[in-house]
């Protein structure tokens, strides 16, 4: 299959964007932009095709996709009636990076659920996913486009190497804006239980009165034993092949000496904020911003490259837990499989 590229870094040409639709309406896959990483869509309502996004992916079946939607029309028709936790939180925080967790009506396939009774769904602020929803007049399935287990999509050239000739068309408009996928919620008996952290923090949802739960897979180690609530935690990810390993401390000074202490017996590649650059004697560098906002646009394109380097040991300085942190911390655990050093806490994971 050839893949068509459509440009639209310079200006949204809505045109462009209803030719994209069209594939979707005919069962294709199209790669699109959201503010938080690319997608890769179907039409959520056509089985066929959003099988189609589980092949392309090398996507777990087990694993389901969440549904996006343009207007809150669509809502009653692809779930049940939200409760007024849930309708709260869809006020609040739909268009943006955020997912809810809520009870599928039978339109939507099992493909797209896995099986499972709920379905994800988002409400993207970006408006390129908006348009394309819109002129293709139904809810658009769409994990992010990466191959499993790889970091996930975040600029064309990336995506490219992967899906190039995969999907019928691609909308280019650069590198997105936040640079994690969306937080992913679940309300259970009124409380929230984030399953994913994202953008959207658990202080944002707190800040409305609600109580919060943060899913012990988030910063744990799925033991293959119990239930998973979202099932996504369970696989390998965002790892790069090169063995990767976090190191972090509130000391940033004690941080960085024992990253240097560590990086002289080997062969290492270090991933550190721009003002730590410096204190690095090493060959092999890579910056990744300074706040948790610039990190987290920058991280998955970093660990994208990271096997180019042909190191031993990668080590990627941590951050804290809170804010945007829960998130990155959640994806970089992962990255390292757990392979992590918490010099103020003595826990080492491996
Ligand atoms: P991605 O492939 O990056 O878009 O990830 C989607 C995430 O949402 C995965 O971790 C899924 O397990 C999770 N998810 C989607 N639908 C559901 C659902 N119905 N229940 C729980 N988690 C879900
Ligand atoms: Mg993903």
């Amino acid at each position: 299959m050839k893949t068509r590229y459509i440009d639209l870094k310079n200006e949204i040409n809505e045109e462009k964007i209803e030719e994209a639709s069209k594939d979707i309406i005919n069962g294709k896959l199209v790669i699109f932009p959201t503010e938080t990483v690319y997608g890769i869509g179907a039409n959520a309502l056509n089985e066929e095709a959003c099988k189609n996004i589980f092949k392309a992916k090398g996507r777990a079946v087990d694993n389901p996709l969440i549904v996006h939607i343009n207007d809150l029309n669509m809502l009653n028709y692809i779930v049940e009636e939200p409760n007024e936790v849930e309708e709260k939180l869809i006020n609040t925080f739909f268009p943006g990076p955020f997912t809810i967790i809520l009870k599928a009506k039978n339109v939507i396939p099992k493909t797209v659920t896995a099986g499972l009774k709920t379905v994800g769904i988002r409400m993207p602020s970006n408006k390129i996913a908006n348009k394309l929803i819109e002129y293709a007049k139904v809810p658009i399935a769409a994990p992010s486009a990466n191959i499993s287990g790889r970091p996930s999509g975040t600029n064309i050239s990336d995506i490219k190497k992967e899906f190039d000739g995969k999907v019928s068309t691609i909308l280019d408009s650069g590198m997105v804006d936040i640079g994690l996928e969306s937080t992913v919620v679940q309300v259970i008996k009124d409380k929230v239980r984030i399953l994913r952290p994202g953008k959207i923090t658990k202080e944002n949802i707190e800040s409305l009165g609600i109580e919060v739960e943060i899913d012990k897979n988030i910063l744990g180690k799925y033991d293959g034993k119990e239930k998973v609530l979202s099932p996504g935690m369970k696989y390998r990810h965002y790892a790069p092949n090169t063995k990767c390993m976090m190191v972090y401390s509130k000391d940033e000074e004690k941080m960085i000496f024992e990253i240097n202490k560590i990086a002289c017996k080997q062969k290492t590649l270090i991933i550190c904020r721009d003002r730590n650059y410096n204190k690095y004697n090493i060959q092999y560098k890579i910056k990744m911003g300074n706040t948790l906002e610039e990190i987290a646009h920058n991280i998955f394109s970093i660990l994208r490259k990271v096997d180019k380097y042909n190191v031993d040991l990668v080590i990627i300085e941590g951050m804290e837990t809170t804010g945007l942190g829960l998130a990155l911390n959640n994806r970089l655990l992962r990255a390292c499989e757990y392979n992590c050093i918490d010099l103020d806490r003595m826990q080492i994971y491996s």
